[in-house]
């Protein structure tokens, strides 16, 4: 699985404007996926 379906599956299914097939980033999002992909923080820690 790709780091866009995993913070799919772990904040956007989450998220009260999440919409099935919907592929719209969000600053939370947006801002997500920068701290995994720096190393900031793991996908588990979301
Ligand atoms: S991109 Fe943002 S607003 Fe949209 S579903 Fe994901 S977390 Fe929610």
């Amino acid at each position: 699985m790709n780091i866009d379906e995993e913070l799919r599956k772990r904040i956007c299914k989450k998220c009260d404007f999440y919409k099935e097939g919907e592929r719209l980033e969000c600053g939370a999002y947006k801002i997500s996926k920068k701290l995994v992909e720096n190393g900031k923080i793991s996908l588990e820690d979301l």
